[in-house]
């Protein structure tokens, strides 16, 4: 039997670009993982269409797609063409989970929240005969043992970051626009750390990145894994919680295990905005400090926001854009409130009638799709493209990147990567 994993491509948007060189960014481990549940009398094809083109003269016998939001449209129009042919399509993810009813108008079997304790059982039932529409997991899976991705069915020259890993699954919050917690469920689940140790020296290589959506979620664990990780002498990245700066020991490990640089979720410098959307713990009044701390530990900073919430006005850009330069922040990424299918936020805005635009292409975070409040759309898109424009001037890189020696060729590279995605970007008159 034959599974073909297809990971769509987007056509819109600035995130999921493969580079000039036609490489893709990180691996993304959802389709080597599903490959690695896949029992061993299959035969196991994984196509990442950022690199390369679907080949629909080929037969399978099941095809699975996953895919964001963003990507939903193309993973549409691939599931389309196969069951065309005749091929049966499965699909799953984020979306597909929050959407079931839409994704089976387009295949014959969708995977509900994670695939871990259903998939083996969809084989089965594709098999004999008797596949069944939905298949949801009656609880989330532990990660003792969890399924190691394959990622040798990859090719590693079409990406820029080959070496990506899981240790932790969820976050212990709940902010409402964030997909993670409707997907994985409010339970932050680790992965032992000699597992995690053993994955990492199985790569052979120095550097590699977590793809946990916070590794400092439960501070002890990260501890445990930070000090495990030392004697390694490796280099690595992840997502994480301003709240680190809390803990100096955590920092301190943090940087001495090769944590190089983390990417926090700032999202605003307003307060009110950050309790509405139930992240108050994340104190606007100490950023300027937290930032400075994680800087002093050796540790550079991506901080992301989120522009379009109900307490913002065309004001918040410069506002925003001083904050960046006054802190040096190392990069920063911007994101158009997006009200993803699933989230509390699109509860919310579909509840106040605030949707203008359901066209899930556009729901990249770099597109406005919803009437905000204190500003206009066109306000809201205009001061995306400005701010991003601002950030990655040549001047401000300079000047944010010459802040310190240690780190800097971490801090050019992300800038100029940065730099490329605001080149494309419209110019902005009058702002
Ligand atoms: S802290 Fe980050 S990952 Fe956790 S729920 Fe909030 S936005 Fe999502």
């Amino acid at each position: 039997m034959k599974l073909l994993l297809i990971l769509p491509k987007s056509e819109r948007g600035w995130w999921g670009k493969v580079s000039r060189s036609g490489k893709a960014g990180f691996v993304r481990l959802n389709l080597p993982t599903i490959a690695a549940l896949t029992p061993e009398d299959w035969e196991v094809e994984i196509l990442d269409n950022r690199v390369k083109p679907v080949d629909y003269s080929a037969r399978p016998d099941l095809v699975g797609i996953t895919g964001f939001t963003s990507e939903i449209p193309w993973a549409y129009e691939i599931a389309d063409k196969w069951r065309d042919r005749g091929v049966k399509v499965a699909m799953g993810g984020v979306h597909v989970s929050a959407m079931p009813d839409e994704a089976l108008t387009h295949c014959d079997a969708v995977v509900i929240g994670e695939a871990e304790l259903v998939w083996a059982g969809l084989l089965d039932d594709l098999k004999a005969g008797r596949l069944k529409k939905k298949y949801k997991a009656e609880r989330l899976c532990g990660m003792k043992g969890m399924a190691i991705p394959r990622r040798d069915l990859l090719d590693r020259k079409m990406f820029s970051s080959f070496y990506t890993l899981q240790a932790t699954r969820g976050c212990p919050f709940n902010c409402d626009y964030c997909a993670v917690t409707a997907f994985f469920g409010n339970e932050f689940r680790v992965r032992p750390v000699d597992d995690v140790i053993e994955e990492i020296k199985g790569f052979n290589a120095k550097e590699f990145f977590f793809m946990d959506d916070n590794i400092v979620g439960r501070a002890k664990y990260a501890k445990e894994l930070f000090t495990k990780l030392i004697p390694l002498g490796v280099r690595w990245g992840s997502q994480a919680s301003i709240t680190m700066a809390k803990d100096d020991e955590l920092l301190r490990l943090y940087a001495k295990s090769g944590g190089k640089y983390a990417f926090i979720g700032l999202e605003s410098l307003s307060q009110k905005n950050l309790d509405k959307m139930h992240k108050g713990w994340n104190s606007a009044k100490g950023f300027k400090e937290s930032i400075a701390k994680i800087h002093d530990a050796g540790i550079n900073i991506v901080g992301s926001f989120v522009f379009g919430l109900d307490d913002d006005d065309p004001t918040v850009f410069k506002t925003t854009l001083d904050f960046i330069m006054e802190t040096k922040l190392d990069a920063a990424q911007f994101h158009i409130l997006t009200p993803l299918p699933g989230t509390v936020t699109y509860g919310v805005l579909e509840r106040e009638g605030r949707i203008i635009d359901r066209d899930w292409a556009k729901y990249h975070t770099g597109e406005v799709v919803f009437r905000p409040k204190g500003m206009t759309a066109e306000e809201l898109q205009a001061g995306y493209y400005w701010i991003f424009k601002q950030t990655y001037s040549m001047k401000s890189i300079l000047k944010r990147s010459l802040r310190s020696r240690a780190g800097l060729v971490y801090r050019l590279a992300a800038n100029f990567s940065y730099r490329k995605k605001a080149l494309l970007m419209p110019d902005v008159p009058g702002l």
